[in-house]
C-alpha cells in the first residue's frame, strides 16, 4: 500500500468512525415534502457533534496518520475518568433543545454539581501539544453547545466548562477550564444553529424542487430502443419498491441511460436521498456522465446535483506533497475556504472533474477533498465500485452513519466478483517485514522479531511451495497483533514516518489482521513461498502470506442491505444463480433477462472445432488460427479484433500471421498500456480501413469499448477464457465444490464464458451493424458451453 493510499485509508477510517455514532442530518419527518405550495413543515434533528462539524471546522486539512484510540479504548478511557469523580457526579447527561425548526440533542460526558462544572472527556495518545488547533477549537465549540443546553435545562445563569484530555498510556488527565455565562453560551448556540438551519432549509428546498422536477421528467430521447423499455421498467419498479435487481441486457440497447433515467424517475416515490452509480472502469464513468448530462439538458431547470468521484492520484495537484497545512497549499486553510467553495458548487450542480477542478482552484482548496465533501450534498454520485464496496468505503460509511436512503446501481456488474475479491484480500511479504525490521526503532525491534520468528516457524514447516489453510495460525496472529499495538503507540509518539516502509508495513498488517479475524470458508489463508525478484534476497522463509477472499458475499451482503435498492446490470450475468450466490444478493432479488434486439442475420457465428487452444496444443494451433484470420480477411476486408488467452499466445499467432501474410496490417495490445496508448490502439479502427487488432480476452479491449458500423466487422476468439490451472484456482475450485457443488463451473467455466460473450459483444453495437464471429476451439461444441452463449446466436460449424 503506498503512502497516499495509506493516508486515504486512515482518513476514511477516521471519517467513518467519527460519523458512526452520529446522525449527519436527517429530516425528523418521515417523508420529504413534494408539494411546493405547502408551507415548510420539516423539522431537522441534529447531534451536537455533527452540528459543530458543519459549523466549526476551520483551519488546515490534515490527513497525516495519527493513531487515534479505538472505540473500545475511548469507552474504557471515559469510564476511568468518570470513576475518579466524587459523589453526586452525573455521567452521560442527555441534553436537548430546539432552535426554530431545528432540534439539537446530545450527551454531555459528566457534570459535577459541587463545582457546577460540565465536562467533556477526550481520549488521546502521545503528546497533547501536537493536537492541531482546529481540533481543539472543535472540542470547545461542542462543549459550549452542551453548556447552553445544560444551563437551559437546569435554569443556570453561569457554568464552568472543562475539556478533560485523558492520555491512554499514562492515564493522566489534562483539564482546560473556562467559566461562561448562560447568555454568552446562548449566543454561541444561536449562531451555530442559524448557520446550520440556513443550510438545512436550502437543502430541504432543493429536495422539494428536485423531486417535483423528477416527477415530471421525460425520457430524453424520442423513443426507447428495443429492450431498453423493458430494462427501464424493471429498474423503475425495483427502485420504487426497494428491491434488488439482477438485469442481464445485451450491449447496444443503451443500458446506461436505460438504468439511470428510471432510477431518477423513481427517486420521489422511493423517497431516495441519493443514487450511487458505480462503475468498474473509467469508460463507464464517462458514459454515465454523458447520460446524466443529456437528461439534465432535456429537462429545463432540473435541479439535480451530480458529482463525479475520481481517485486521489488523478485529482491531486501536488502528488509529491503531504496532505497537511505544511505540505500542501491547498490543504492549508482548507476548512476556512470550504464553506464558500461548497456554496458555489451548489449553484453549478453538474460537478464533473473539470468543473470541480475549476472551482477548487478558484477557492484554493484541494479538489480531491472538495469532491468528497460535495458527495455528501449530491443527488447522484458517479464513481468506482470501491466508493461503496471497499472495506472502508466512503459512500457506504456515510449511508450507514446518516441513514441515507440510496439506490445503488452497479454498471457492468459481472466485474464485481473479481473486484470484490481483491477488495477483501490482504497479503504480507517477507521482504516488507525485513525492511520494517531494518527501520524499526528500539521499541519495535522486539515485536517485529516475534513476528519474524512466528513467520519463519510457519514457513519452514511447510514443505510445499504453496498451501492453503483453513485457519489462521494463532502464534502468528498474536505476534502481528502485538506489533500493531506497539506500532500504534510508537507512531502516536513519533508521527514523522509518513512515507516510511515501517508505517507501510504497519498499515498492511492492520488490514491483514482485520481480514484474518473473520477467516471462514469464503476466505483462504495461504502461504506461497517465492523467489524474491532479487535472488540475493531469496531464502527459505521468503514467502507471501495471503488472506484471500474467494467468495465476497459476506462483505457485500450488508452493503446491499444498507441500500434501499440495488440494481446490478451487465450484458453477461448468466447464470443468475452464480452471481446471486457469489455476490450475496438478497434471496428475493428480482431477475430480468432482456431479449436481444439483434437478429441472427446480423451476426454470422462460425465455430471451428478442428482447433484446440489448450496449453499443450498451442504450438499446433498457431498456423490454423493464422489461416482462419487470413481467409476471413481476404473474403471480407475490414477491421477485426482477435482475442487470445495470453500475451504470449497473442504474439505467437501475430508473428505467424505476419510471416505468412505480410500484407495484413496488425496492431497489438501490450502489457500495462497507458490511457493514450489504449486510445491509439482504438484509433486504428477507422471505418473503411482494414487490419486486425490483437488483444487479450478479459483485457482493456474485450469490454466497454464501442466500435460501431464498419469500425469493426468481426472478431476471432481463440480461447474459452478459462482461468489458468494453478494452485490457487485449484483451491478455489475445492471451496466452490464444497459450498455449491459446482467447483469447475464456478471457478472456470462461468467466468471464462462470460469473457467470451463480452468480447463477442464488441461486433454488433446497433441494429444496422453486420459482422462475423469465429469461436475457435473444439470445446465450444460442448453443451454446457453452448448453453451459456446468447440464445439469439445461430452457430454453424466450419471445418
Ligand atoms: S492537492 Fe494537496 S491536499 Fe489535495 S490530495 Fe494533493 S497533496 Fe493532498
Amino acid at each position: 500500500m503506498d503512502a497516499a493510499a495509506a493516508a486515504d485509508l486512515c482518513s476514511l477510517i477516521t471519517t467513518i468512525a467519527e460519523l458512526a455514532d452520529s446522525l449527519f442530518m436527517q429530516l425528523a419527518t418521515d417523508a420529504p415534502e413534494v408539494d411546493s405550495h405547502s408551507a415548510p413543515r420539516s423539522k431537522y434533528e441534529v447531534a451536537v457533534r455533527v452540528l459543530c462539524e458543519f459549523t466549526s471546522k476551520q483551519g488546515d486539512l490534515d490527513t497525516r496518520f495519527t493513531p487515534s484510540p479505538s472505540a473500545q479504548e475511548g469507552v474504557a478511557g471515559h469510564r476511568i475518568v468518570a470513576s475518579r469523580r466524587g459523589e453526586g457526579y452525573e455521567t452521560e447527561v442527555m441534553v436537548a433543545a430546539d432552535y426554530g425548526t431545528l432540534h439539537v440533542r446530545g450527551r454531555a460526558d459528566g457534570y459535577d454539581p459541587h463545582a457546577n462544572r460540565l465536562e467533556e472527556f477526550k481520549t488521546y495518545r502521545g503528546d497533547l501539544s501536537r493536537m492541531p488547533a482546529n481540533h481543539r477549537a472543535l472540542h470547545w465549540a461542542q462543549l459550549r453547545i452542551y453548556g447552553w443546553l445544560f444551563c437551559q435545562a437546569r435554569g443556570l445563569s453561569e457554568i464552568s466548562l472543562a475539556l478533560v484530555y485523558f492520555e491512554l498510556a499514562s492515564e493522566e488527565e489534562t483539564s482546560l477550564v473556562e467559566v461562561q455565562s448562560a447568555r454568552a453560551l446562548e449566543q454561541h448556540f444561536v449562531d451555530h444553529c442559524q448557520r446550520f438551519l440556513d443550510w438545512a432549509e436550502s437543502e430541504s428546498a432543493h429536495r422539494r424542487s428536485r423531486d417535483r422536477a423528477l416527477g415530471a421528467l421525460r425520457f430524453p430521447y424520442d423513443k426507447f430502443h428495443a429492450g431498453q423499455r423493458q430494462l427501464a421498467e424493471a429498474v423503475y419498479c425495483n427502485v420504487r419498491d426497494g428491491r434488488s435487481l439482477l438485469a442481464q441486457a445485451p450491449t447496444g440497447i443503451g443500458k446506461t441511460i436505460g438504468t439511470l433515467f428510471p432510477a431518477l424517475k423513481a427517486m420521489p416515490a422511493a423517497r431516495l436521498d441519493k443514487v450511487f452509480y458505480l462503475v468498474a472502469k473509467t469508460s463507464g464513468r464517462v458514459l454515465a456522465l454523458a447520460a446524466l448530462s443529456r437528461i439534465k439538458a432535456s429537462a429545463a431547470n432540473l435541479p439535480l446535483r451530480v458529482v463525479e468521484l475520481v481517485a486521489r492520484k488523478k485529482a491531486c495537484e501536488y502528488p509529491e506533497n503531504t496532505c497537511d497545512g505544511a505540505g500542501c497549499p491547498l490543504a492549508r486553510g482548507f476548512y476556512d475556504r470550504l464553506p464558500a467553495a461548497r456554496a458555489a458548487a451548489m449553484t453549478i450542480e453538474f460537478l464533473d472533474q473539470i468543473q470541480v477542478r475549476e472551482l477548487a482552484l478558484k477557492h484554493s482548496v484541494c479538489r480531491y477533498y472538495l469532491t468528497q465533501e460535495l458527495a455528501r450534498w449530491s443527488d447522484v454520485a458517479v464513481g468506482d465500485y470501491n466508493y461503496y464496496f471497499d472495506l472502508n468505503a466512503m459512500l457506504y460509511g456515510w449511508t450507514l452513519a446518516a441513514g441515507w436512503r440510496v439506490a445503488v446501481q452497479v454498471d457492468e456488474a459481472h466485474n464485481l466478483v473479481e473486484r470484490a475479491r481483491n477488495m477483501y484480500t490482504a497479503s504480507l511479504d517477507y521482504g516488507a517485514l525485513i525492511e520494517a525490521r531494518q527501520r524499526a526503532p528500539a521499541t519495535l525491534k522486539q515485536p517485529l522479531a516475534c513476528v519474524d520468528r512466528a513467520w519463519q516457524r510457519l514457513v519452514r514447516a511447510q514443505q510445499e511451495d504453496y498451501r492453503a489453510y483453513d485457519s489462521m495460525p494463532a502464534a502468528l496472529l498474536r505476534a502481528l497483533e502485538a506489533f500493531i499495538a506497539a506500532a500504534r503507540a510508537y507512531l502516536s509518539e513519533d508521527p514523522q514516518h509518513q512515507a516510511d516502509k515501517l508505517q507501510a508495513f504497519f498499515f498492511d498488517t492492520v488490514r491483514f489482521c482485520r481480514l484474518a479475524a473473520g477467516l471462514d470458508c469464503d476466505t483462504l489463508f495461504e502461504i506461497a513461498k517465492s523467489a524474491a525478484a532479487d535472488p540475493a534476497r531469496r531464502s527459505n522463509v521468503h514467502a507471501i502470506l495471503c488472506v484471500r477472499n474467494v467468495l465476497p458475499r459476506r462483505f457485500l451482503a450488508p452493503r446491499f442491505a444498507a441500500a434501499h435498492a440495488a440494481v446490478l446490470f451487465s450484458a453477461t450475468l448468466a447464470p443468475h444463480d452464480f452471481y446471486l450466490d457469489v455476490l450475496g444478493l438478497p434471496q428475493d432479488t428480482k431477475r430480468v433477462d432482456v431479449r436481444s434486439p439483434f437478429h441472427p442475420e446480423q451476426l454470422t457465428v462460425k465455430l471451428v472445432p478442428s482447433v484446440s487452444t489448450r496449453y499443450r496444443d498451442r504450438e499446433r494451433s498457431l498456423a490454423p488460427i493464422a489461416e482462419i484470420i487470413a481467409a476471413q480477411f481476404e473474403a471480407q476486408p475490414g477491421n477485426y479484433l482477435a482475442f487470445f488467452s495470453s500475451f504470449e499466445y497473442l504474439h505467437a499467432v501475430a508473428a505467424r500471421l505476419s510471416a505468412q501474410h505480410p500484407g495484413i496490417s496488425l496492431w497489438m495490445q501490450e502489457r500495462q498500456m497507458t490511457e493514450p496508448e489504449r486510445d491509439g490502439f482504438l484509433a486504428r479502427f477507422i471505418a473503411g480501413d482494414c487490419g486486425v487488432g490483437f488483444a487479450v480476452l478479459g483485457g482493456a479491449f474485450a469490454e466497454g469499448i464501442d466500435l460501431p458500423g464498419l469500425r469493426l466487422v468481426g472478431a476471432f476468439i481463440a480461447t474459452l477464457g478459462l482461468p489458468p490451472l494453478n494452485c490457487v484456482n485449484a483451491e478455489i475450485e475445492r471451496r466452490m465444490s464444497a459450498i455449491f457443488g459446482a467447483g469447475y463451473k464456478y471457478t472456470y467455466l462461468y467466468p471464462g464464458i462470460q469473457k467470451v460473450v463480452q468480447a463477442a459483444g464488441r461486433v454488433i453495437r446497433a441494429p444496422s451493424d453486420r459482422g462475423v464471429l469465429y469461436l475457435i476451439d473444439d470445446r465450444f461444441k460442448r453443451r454446457e458451453v453452448r448453453s451459456l452463449l446468447p440464445a439469439w446466436w445461430r452457430i454453424s460449424e466450419v471445418a
